[in-house]
């Protein structure tokens, strides 16, 4: 193994299908032995895997549905660990997993619903993918050692969607994971992490990115490569608009602006810490690692006015009425203070004399899938507004650089859609983006009309 240099560690990440079968895991093993320095590894459950969890977590399923669903993900563990052949201790390491997910999904069904074990629950994914191939990697002849990053990820008691604390963070990782770097190549589990009592939490669905950055954070690592399965960030997400090309390089506001508008190429909150740590991020496809990927960075060369677009389905709007709005002070105030109680954040807004509208930031989903407004929070509400929600709306965001201060692009906005209805615009806050809330069915259309108009001429 090459000299390890602290100052050139690579955090490499690895997303579901990328570990989802062992032709897979090997691609992740070429990449990695392809490139010494890269020293912390960071996996995701294989493909399938998190979701059948989540569904078990809710305990929700009869018993037939459970077995059938524990089945399924002991197919897709067994069927790793028959064609890898492991050591007798990772077979009995497996064992263990497996059964405590039939353990813990038992008792969330029969006994009741228990946020922390909901979340040892959905931790099981990513212990299993991490245990595989830290094994493959010493079957190559790696020294590579399977470390549980909960020693490391600490986060707040908010299960299902905890917020790490970085500080900790750097702190733990100098005292357990920064001394091994000399010796091993690490792997670790995204998407988990653990409370100051040392319970096991969940970051939020998608949330290995976001670990790999507070690892690649706490390391000050030389560079973060997220590995996944498109060879980049494209200017708009390849499935729904086919024309997409990848984007070479792209600035961290940008990049942060996609995540948090729909780009599930990376999970909302996974720049901040690269940005806050100035560490670039690389994107590229695990299939095809020779392709140029896409470099995330605080400058870039080309700065276009619109860069990519993104969608988010599934947006909620919620109208708040009140006649003692009029002319009163504090309405917001109280409007936001009981949606921070419920941990909700707004993602856009528009007042008018007596309503507000807004809709609701998803971001770092609750890993249980559960819905943003609750029953308890309508109750809340209740006594201040009358509330109106609709659904089947989706948010088209344009991203680029310095939107709110060139002439002719709302315009060009309007023209290009203009046969669509716009149910809300949002314009100015930030110079990246400009935000469009239309009908779910037209999101499509509206997305490869403006895609033609912006990122194809
Ligand atoms: P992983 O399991 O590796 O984390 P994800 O499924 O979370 O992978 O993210 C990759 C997917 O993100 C792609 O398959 C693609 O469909 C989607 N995606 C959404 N927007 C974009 C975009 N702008 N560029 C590339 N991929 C995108
Ligand atoms: N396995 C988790 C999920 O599916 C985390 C991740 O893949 O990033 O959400
Ligand atoms: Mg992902």
């Amino acid at each position: 193994m090459q000299k390890y240099l602290e100052s050139s560690v690579i955090v490499a990440k690895f997303g579901g299908t990328s570990v989802a079968d062992l032709p897979a895991l090997q691609r992740c093993a070429d990449i990695i032995q392809a490139n010494p320095a890269i020293r912390v590894v960071v996996v995701s459950a294989a493909a399938g895997v998190t979701n059948r969890l989540v569904a078990l977590a809710k305990g929700k399923s009869n018993d037939a549905e459970r077995m059938q669903l524990l089945s399924e993900i002991m197919a897709i563990q067994h069927s790793i660990s028959g064609e890898l052949l492991p050591t007798p201790e990772i077979n009995a390491q497996l064992r263990e997993y497996l059964s405590r997910m039939a353990e813990l999904s038992a008792y969330l069904s029969e006994v009741g619903v228990e946020a922390s074990k909901q979340d040892e629950l959905l931790a099981l994914g990513e212990r299993c993918s991490s245990m595989f191939l830290a094994e493959l990697l010493r079957q190559r002849g790696l020294t590579s050692r399977d470390f549980d990053a909960c020693q490391v990820i600490r986060t707040d008691s908010h299960f299902g969607n905890a917020e790490a604390r970085p500080m900790r963070i750097g702190m733990l990782a100098k005292e357990y994971l920064k001394p091994l770097l000399e010796n091993y190549c690490v792997v670790t589990q995204g998407f988990i992490g653990s409370d100051a009592a040392d319970r096991v939490t969940t970051l939020g669905r998608g949330g290995s990115d976001l670990s790999a950055a507070l690892f690649a954070e706490a390391l000050k690592a030389h560079a973060l490569q997220i590995w996944t399965d498109v060879d980049g960030i494209y200017t708009c997400d390849p499935r729904q608009v086919p024309s997409a090309r990848p984007i070479a390089e792209i600035t961290f506001a940008e990049a942060a602006e996609m995540a948090t508008f729909g780009a599930k190429i990376l999970h909302p909150a996974t720049l901040l810490p690269a940005q806050r740590a100035q560490v670039p991020v690389f994107v590229g496809c695990t299939r095809e690692p020779e392709k140029p990927g896409t470099w995330i960075k605080s400058k870039t060369q080309q700065r276009p006015v619109c860069r990519a677009l993104s969608l988010r389905r599934g947006q909620v709007l919620l109208t708040a009425r009140s006649l003692n709005m009029l002319h009163a002070r504090g309405f917001l105030a109280e409007l936001f203070a009981i949606l921070a109680r419920h941990r909700i954040s707004v993602d856009l807004i528009t007042t008018s004399e007596v309503s507000v509208a807004l809709t609701l930031d998803a971001t770092g989903s609750h890993s249980s899938g559960n819905s943003l407004i609750s029953n308890e929070l309508l109750a809340e509400l209740a006594p201040l507004c009358d509330v109106e929600v609709e659904d089947g709306l989706a948010l088209v965001a344009i991203i680029g650089h310095e939107l709110s201060n060139t002439p002719e692009v709302a315009s060009r906005v309007f023209q290009m859609i203009a046969k669509k209805n716009i149910r809300m615009i949002s314009q100015g806050a930030s110079p990246n983006n400009l935000c469009i809330l239309v009908r779910e069915d037209d999101a499509s259309d509206i997305l490869n009309t403006l895609h033609r108009g912006f990122l194809e001429t």
